[in-house]
């Protein structure tokens, strides 16, 4: 019974949350526990800006955690899911923190001069700089299409305007608890600024080794329909990395790893062969416009495998409904071919929006498929050629009910396509029935 609490991946995913929660509330628990000073009058007002300080702090140190890429974390609710959480809890925090000197100058506007850069204790100082490197790392990444600032750029500064942030704001903190004589507050902030630390060196210094331990090599680069490429990868003195079909890797191609120049890529291939690792690229920037001149026998290293888009996590299901957009049939292709190899038997349905029929990627692959498969292949195109008695135009609920099962319930559905469809795609399902937990997305568009 303990035993299969501990692996059931709602007891795992609702630990994780608890966990956070104690740690994003310690800092405050400590302040409760050992009130500053306790002989001095200290205002309500001026206790809840500390409150709302010390959360947002710990909240903003909890996303180094967040975004270290942890399997563990991670195999219990996707990427997509730990990234739009990282986004929102950014946030709050950010109002947190905002709101903790705008409390303490209103309660008591002489600390307004604390503003005062020049003169200010250091601690002050390290406030100000946290508070401007923190506004600065929201404002260019909600708005940063808007800004037009290109990924790897921003990518860059988003890590650097972080330690900033972090950095001063826990120095900020332990310069306070000091000043005050707050022994407590100052070893839960080392301790705080400590694991930050640690996390800062594992992505940047212990993942990137591991990595370099465990090279690839590209083995070919064959052109696909639809301007992908199809990128194979052959593991060069160890076995491959083992992984689901439809996880997806971050690939560093030619450079060292510790560069963190990556690039994330569903993989396209059997999971019954990680001595063989294809992806599917498409080409549609600086990155992946480069692809189709990789050489054999170039360098590749791969971090993962992550994701939770994948069969084998619903293997009691009757059947899966599969609906892919464009280069969204990559993981798709991965969970169909390791499906043939198991020898599966239930039935399969694709969906599969593609723009012409000349467009359509793996199109000869997936046909092959059907010899091997209970599988039914729906294409949608919407700029069908004039002899099309095929299905056109966007993937709705009609069309969607014309395909799925009866009884939407019986099926394990995978989508992956541009926001637009699968956010279209995902309405109609659970109109026609379908439940929210038989329905899952995979999102190309981290940021
Ligand atoms: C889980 C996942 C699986 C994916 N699988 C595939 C796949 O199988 N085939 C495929 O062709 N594409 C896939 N993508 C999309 C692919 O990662 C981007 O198209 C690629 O990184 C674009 O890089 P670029 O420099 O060529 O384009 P750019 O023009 O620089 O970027 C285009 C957009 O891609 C995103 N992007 C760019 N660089 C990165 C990066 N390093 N990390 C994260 N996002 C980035 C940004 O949103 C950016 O606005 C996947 C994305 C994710 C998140």
């Amino acid at each position: 019974m303990r035993s299969l609490l501990i692996k059931n991946p709602v007891v795992i995913g609702a630990s994780w949350i608890g966990a956070y929660l104690v740690i994003i509330l310690f800092p405050l628990l400590i302040l409760l526990f050992y009130p500053p000073t306790p002989n001095e009058q200290r205002s309500f007002w001026l206790e809840f800006s500390v409150a709302l300080g010390f959360i947002g702090l710990a909240m903003m140190a909890m996303q180094f955690a967040l975004t270290a890429r942890i399997n563990r974390v991670e195999a219990s609710y996707g990427i997509d899911l730990i990234l739009q959480f990282h986004r929102y809890t950014s946030i709050v925090a950010f109002f947190f923190i905002i709101a903790h000197p705008v409390i303490l100058f209103i309660d008591n506007p002489q600390t307004l001069q604390l503003l005062n850069f020049l003169q200010a204790p250091w601690r002050a100082r390290a406030a100000v700089i946290a508070t401007l490197a923190l506004v600065l790392l929201i404002v260019t990444s909600i708005w940063r299409k808007q800004l037009n600032i290109p990924y790897e750029p921003w990518r860059t500064a988003h890590g650097i305007f972080a330690v900033i942030a972090v950095a001063f704001g826990l120095g900020h903190a332990l310069g306070v608890s000091n000043y005050l004589g707050l022994f407590w507050k100052g070893v839960i902030w080392t301790g705080i600024a400590v694991a930050a630390f640690w996390l800062l060196i594992y992505v940047r210094l212990i993942k990137p080794w591991f990595m370099l331990k465990k090279p690839y090599l590209v083995e070919t680069v064959v052109p696909q329909r639809g301007d992908v490429w199809n990128l194979v990868l052959r593991p060069r003195g160890h076995e491959g990395m083992r992984f689901q079909p439809g996880q997806f890797a971050w690939i560093t191609l030619q450079i060292s790893p510790f560069r963190m120049r990556e690039h994330p890529f569903s993989i396209a291939s059997s999971a019954e062969h990680p001595e063989s690792i294809e992806f599917g690229i498409k080409a549609v920037g600086d990155f992946t416009n480069t692809i189709k001149d990789v050489k054999p026998g170039t360098k590749a290293y791969l971090d993962g495998p992550y994701g939770v888009f994948t069969t084998d996590r619903y293997e009691n299901t009757a059947g899966f409904v599969f609906i892919a957009g464009g280069i969204g049939i990559t993981p798709i292709l991965s969970m169909l071919v390791t499906l043939a190899e198991r020898n599966d038997e239930r039935p399969l349905l694709l969906i599969y929006a593609s723009k012409t029929w000349e467009d359509v990627t793996y199109r000869e692959q997936l046909e092959a498929l059907k010899d091997k498969l209970d599988l039914t292949i729906v294409h949608v195109l919407r700029k069908p050629p004039e002899d099309w008695s095929g299905e056109t135009g966007y993937v709705d609920k009609e069309l969607l009910q014309r395909y799925i099962p009866k009884r939407p319930a019986t099926r394990n559905y995978f989508i992956c396509a541009a926001p637009k469809m699968m956010d279209a795609v995902e309405v109609a399902l659970h109109e026609l029935g379908a439940p929210v937990t038989n329905v899952h997305m995979e999102h190309y568009n981290l940021v």
